[in-house]
């Protein structure tokens, strides 16, 4: 499929899957079907910029698997968007909502803007002739958006707003990750960050280790990365650095988490805060610490400072931080790197959570949610463990294999493969 498998993340996803794959000799009409997506819509966005001038950007949706379910995956505003990473992060999702046992498949959006760059009213206008133009192959029974990278509950809120106007009534279980006021779920905007940290305090316990006490390096303080430290935080741990986009933070003796979120809060940069001293994020990935979490973007740890990491442990709280190569060279020093699919899992589980809720109109209280999403991590962590233990084998490839043999059995029940 032209554009599609372009991306050095697509090469990635699909060299995981084979792997894994020829591991567990999946059947080859299935490594074949999976190789790509099973349809991917490209539409033009035209916005009306407050100086009267109009832009189009270019915005995706590509659904990769619905064997499981209804498509899920999150929308993605960033400016190096293409075709072929959102197609990769489509196939990552079939993987991860596979994996966890959700009854969902796999898709993924993004739209190719810098979010900082655009005013609300220009967020708010693009994000509407997106969802108009993506709405013919959406909806609660059939394919249900989230955020992701550069969007929030409030992208979601217009979503369902334009989405619902369209359609002529309320379809709150069209999206997910919305505010709780029109539908949302309690808990869900910590949930990919409390997920992380559920997933590090599996890993540390395979490595005879509690999470008090041990140091911890969140690259990322966004959604993921923010949420993660204050639940390691107030879990004992040393969140010894953090990094935004510009710089990374370092505190030997951890930072205050609190204070910090306080700060960052209101002045969204970690420059300026006194809590700890300016190093770069380069320097951030190098630091010896127990756990090193990924929690931005792509491609972050790969060939070039590979050899710099001195982590024992990597939890992948963004989407494929460490690249193949980097993965086979940290393994081979015995370093676990848990994968994304299963680390930064807890987002779409508080999805799937939301989406049962709207469905069923009963909300459940907080504590609730937390529960039943640590027991789908905790479950999760413990089967690819056990395959990664028994056979040998990375937690990449544990992971791909878990998932893979779930959906292969589903595929051969519905006759897709054989
Ligand atoms: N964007 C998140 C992810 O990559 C959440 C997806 C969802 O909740 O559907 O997992």
């Amino acid at each position: 499929m032209e554009g599609i498998t372009d991306s050095a993340l697509y090469k990635n996803t699909v060299r995981t899957m084979e792997t894994a794959g020829r591991f567990i000799k999946l059947s080859p009409s299935c490594i074949e079907r999976l190789r790509t997506p099973r349809r991917a819509l490209i539409v033009s966005v035209p916005v009306r910029m407050d100086d009267d001038s109009i832009k189009v950007f270019p915005g995706y949706r590509v659904q990769h698997n619905q064997t499981l379910g209804p498509f899920k995956g999150g929308i993605r505003y960033h400016e190096s968007v293409t075709l072929s990473e959102v197609a990769a992060l489509a196939s990552l999702m079939t993987y991860k909502n596979s994996l966890l046992g959700l009854p969902l498949g796999g898709a993924k959006g993004g739209v190719q803007v810098d979010p900082s760059t655009i005013s609300i009213k220009e967020n708010e206008a693009l994000t509407r002739k997106f969802t108009s133009e993506i709405s013919p192959f959406i909806g609660p029974d059939r394919d249900i958006p989230a955020p992701d990278v550069g969007t929030s509950s409030q992208t979601m809120a217009w979503m369902l707003d334009q989405y619902s106007t369209e359609s002529g009534f309320s379809q709150t279980g069209v999206v997910t990750g919305k505010p709780v006021e029109i539908g949302g779920s309690a808990g869900r905007d910590a949930a990919t960050g409390l997920g992380v940290v559920y997933t590090i305090e599996k890993a540390l316990a395979a490595r005879d280790k509690k999470i008090a006490n041990t140091t911890i390096a969140i690259q990322g303080f966004g959604k993921v990365g923010l949420h993660a430290a204050i639940e390691a935080h107030a879990l004992g741990a040393k969140i010894v650095a953090v990094s935004d986009v510009s710089n990374a933070l370092y505190q030997p003796e951890g930072l205050n988490v609190p204070e910090l979120v306080q700060y960052y809060n209101q002045n969204r940069k970690l420059t300026g805060y006194h809590g700890g001293k300016i190093i770069s994020n380069d320097e951030l990935l190098a630091l010896d610490v127990d756990v090193l979490a990924p929690c931005a973007l792509d491609g972050t740890i790969n060939s070039h400072n590979v050899d710099a990491i001195k982590a024992n442990i990597i939890v992948e709280g963004a989407n494929g931080p460490v690249t193949a190569n980097a993965n086979e060279i940290l393994t081979a020093k015995n370093i676990m790197i848990v994968p994304d699919i299963l680390a930064n899992g807890g987002g779409v589980v508080v999805s799937y959570f939301e989406w049962v809720q709207d469905i069923s109109w009963l909300f459940w209280d907080e504590q609730n949610v937390r529960e039943r999403l640590r027991t789908i991590m905790y479950r999760s962590f413990d089967k690819v463990h056990e395959f990664s233990t028994q056979n040998s084998v990375d937690m990449r490839t544990a992971a791909m294999a878990v998932a893979l043999h779930r959906l292969e059995g589903a595929m051969r029940l519905r006759g897709q493969i054989w």
